[in-house]
């Protein structure tokens, strides 16, 4: 107990920090993880420091410490809020949420992984075999999302490429009965670009069997992959073929025939032979130079080697009545080619996404034997990213984080509100930012970025990313948190023309706006998705139902990425709305991946972008704690002689009140109709050491 706040290890809980400034912030986090205390409270907030070493507080023992017991019972850890989200879920029948937090690298992932496996460890106490079933899906799922879904990259190791968000049902007894997985945003760029390669490709090219990978055309040598190339990370673990083999197993598992299995691998195959194939020209005839590989593409996707070669190279137009082949000069062809490789890996993973949903979701069947069930999700979504250069990503990662803060402000301060009326405490208004300005300035209707963007997509004709930002500065020039290079000429952090701005909550993005209109747009040729939805193979037809139409037929266009993500988003906020959330905030000390390193200013611009130090105040103009009395005396009456054993007060309020004024806290609580609140934990943690003491 004595660790809550004590100077050898700083302050369990940055309300109890004398000063709510950012220099005792930082150096209450700095001292706490250099004494290996990565988790601090901020109120029910977990704020953690990735320790980049192995930790020893994650085992049955410290499990056991943790379940059951209440938030401030123990130090500050991510076992407490899973428990607190899993007691609400279970005791108060409530919907809970866990969302995680925190820039790439800062831990997010792992906690995610630890949580999981605290709800699985704490819950079927009766072995139940169905629920056992349930809980190994659930992990094994997790392990294919990671291969499919991670790379490595240069900021972490084992980067998620995707947000996650996953419901767990439980039934009545509070054991796990399925879930369901929903993925944000793929970062496609990893098989075609700079950065990274995603995990199952290494499995494969450096772990599958021989066999394998000879019906697949594939040689053992990863520099042979251009693609892998270009994302660099030539670097082989020795768990490859075990790697391999977990994965293969995993979908085994969760009930992936052996048949889409194989697909899934032919895809990986046929990615990797896009990466290499090479045009080149004859006068003005555009020409595949290795056709090898067409035949190969056309083995792997069960398709004609000349309907592959003739998708590759010309695109299908309806020009009034008529339908003519155009041919892609060489830089179309080379374009074509990675926008599918890109998008056959995008399709793949919400394939997959998908089928492992069909097998874990609970089923009607379900929801009659075991009644009514609760859930518990847990978000892993990217925090903030501010780079050298922000794109397209940036800027829908950010407005994410936008729209989660706005969540949050809405949650917290209002369901705080309502329960201080319900209780009968006077009110106190609390200043602080609402970003809402900036929520609608990205995706309001006709006037929102997203939809001044989508505009500038619908347009015929070449719209460039330049005539976008024109389009920008017209409509926001008086938007208080929009700026570029135009609108303010002498801002000198506003480097190139082809700039803007937005002031978010957690600090100034400059965008690029460079890529903006192609990266929107569904960039796939049609013939592409013919071809595909054409082929005999019936698990990859089946991902692209839309090939089934002809050219005359496409007439709807399909809704753009910035429409996608931000309906997303929409639905992903409404989702945890109606669920009570808990909070864990990451934090990456480092860029060397460093047990030691506590980078001041990195860590200082995390805190200042996470809106830790608002939080505090939040917290502490509110109050951090609330019990209802009876269960206060429970736990505290042995402190006070007016109440243990028992008290012979008219109520337990009156006993709690008189209990409280015994110690001396008179002044840092109030009385509601139910529930005593106490307003700083300081209070809270000093009756828990007298009552260790007793
Ligand atoms: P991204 O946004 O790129 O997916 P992330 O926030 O999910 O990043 P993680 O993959 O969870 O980051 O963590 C990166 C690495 O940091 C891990 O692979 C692990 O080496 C280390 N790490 C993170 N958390 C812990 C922890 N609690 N204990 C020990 N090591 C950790
Ligand atoms: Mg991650």
């Amino acid at each position: 107990m004595a660790e809550h706040e004590s100077l050898e290890f700083g302050k369990a809980d940055f309300v109890l920090l004398d000063n709510v400034s950012l220099e005792e912030f930082m150096a209450n986090l700095k001292l706490r993880f250099e004494k290996g205390r990565i988790y601090t409270y901020i109120g029910e907030v977990v704020v953690s420091v990735n320790p980049y070493r192995a930790m020893n507080i994650y085992g049955r023992d410290t499990i056991e410490q943790y379940k059951g017991r209440e938030l401030y019972e123990q130090p500050p850890h991510l076992f407490a809020i899973a428990d607190a989200a899993y007691k609400a879920m279970k005791r108060r029948n409530k919907d809970t949420c866990i969302v995680i937090s925190g820039e790439s690298g800062a831990g997010k992932t792992e906690a995610s992984k630890y949580i999981m496996q605290y709800i699985a460890a704490i819950t079927n106490p009766s072995q139940r075999a169905e629920v056992e079933r349930v809980k190994n899906m659930l992990l094994k799922s997790n392990c294919v999302l990671e291969a499919f879904g991670n790379a490595k990259t240069n900021r972490n190791d084992n980067s998620s490429r995707f947000g996650k968000y996953m419901d767990i049902n439980f039934d009545f007894k509070g054991d796990p009965i399925g879930g369901h997985i929903n993925n944000y945003l793929l970062e496609k760029d990893p098989v075609g670009k700079v950065k990274g390669v995603f995990k199952c490709i290494f499995q494969l090219v450096k772990g599958a069997p021989d066999a394998q990978l000879r019906s697949l055309h594939i040689q053992r040598d990863p520099t042979a992959y251009t693609y892998i190339k270009v994302g660099g990370q030539i670097k082989s673990s020795i768990n490859d073929s075990a790697d391999f083999k977990a994965v293969t197993d995993a979908m085994k598992v969760i009930g992936f025939t052996t048949e889409e299995i194989q697909t899934v691998y032919k895809i990986l195959a046929t990615i990797l032979h896009l990466g290499n194939l090479k045009f080149g020209s004859d006068g003005d005839v555009t020409l595949i130079e290795n056709s090898k590989l067409v035949s190969i593409l056309g083995d792997l996707l069960s398709t004609k080697d000349e309907n592959v070669e003739k998708a590759l190279l010309y695109r299908t137009v309806a020009t009034g009545r008529d339908v003519i082949d155009k041919q892609h000069t060489h830089q179309e062809a080379s374009y074509g080619r990675d926008a599918l490789a890109k998008a056959i890996y995008e399709r793949l993973f919400c394939w997959i996404v998908g089928r492992i949903n069909d097998i874990i979701e609970v089923k009607n069947y379900d929801v009659r034997v075991h009644g009514k069930n609760t859930v518990i999700g847990v978000l892993d979504i990217y925090g903030f990213e501010i780079f050298q250069n922000n794109s397209f990503e940036q800027f829908c990662i950010n407005y994410c984080n936008e729209k989660l803060q706005q969540l949050f402000i809405q949650l917290v301060l209002k369901q705080e509100q309502e329960e201080y009326q319900r209780e009968g405490i006077p009110w106190k208004h609390i200043d602080y930012f609402n970003n809402q300005i900036i929520v609608d300035l990205v995706e309001q209707q006709h006037k929102g970025i997203f939809a001044v963007l989508d505009e500038a997509c619908m347009n015929v004709g070449k719209v460039t990313d330049e005539m976008l930002l024109q389009a920008l500065n017209g409509k926001l020039a008086k938007h208080a948190h929009y700026t570029s290079r135009k609108l303010s000429p002498t801002d000198k952090n506003l480097e190139f023309d082809r700039d803007f701005r937005i002031r978010h909550y957690a600090g100034d993005v400059a965008y690029s706006v460079v890529g903006f209109i192609d990266k929107n747009k569904d960039t796939l040729f049609q013939d592409f998705k013919r071809l595909l939805y054409n082929s005999s193979n019936p698990v990859l037809k089946a991902m692209w139902p839309e090939g089934k139409l002809s050219i005359t037929e496409v007439t709807k266009r399909p809704l753009t990425a910035a429409t996608l993500f931000k309906n997303s988003m929409i639905s992903l906020v409404e989702n945890l709305a109606s669920k009570e959330p808990y909070y864990v905030r990451c934090i990456k000390p480092n860029e060397v991946k460093s047990p030691l390193l506590f980078e001041h200013e990195r860590c200082k611009h995390q805190v200042e972008y996470l809106g830790l130090l608002e939080n505090v105040r939040v917290r502490r103009a509110g109050f951090a704690n609330r019990q209802i009395y009876p269960r206060f005396l429970q736990r505290y009456k042995m402190i006070s002689e007016f109440t243990w054993p028992n008290h012979d007060l008219p109520s337990d309020k009156e006993a709690v009140k008189r209990l409280l004024q015994g110690c001396g806290f008179e002044h840092d609580v109030a009385y509601g109709k139910t529930k005593v609140f106490i307003r700083t934990p300081r209070t809270i943690f000093s009756l828990e050491e007298q009552r260790a003491e007793m």
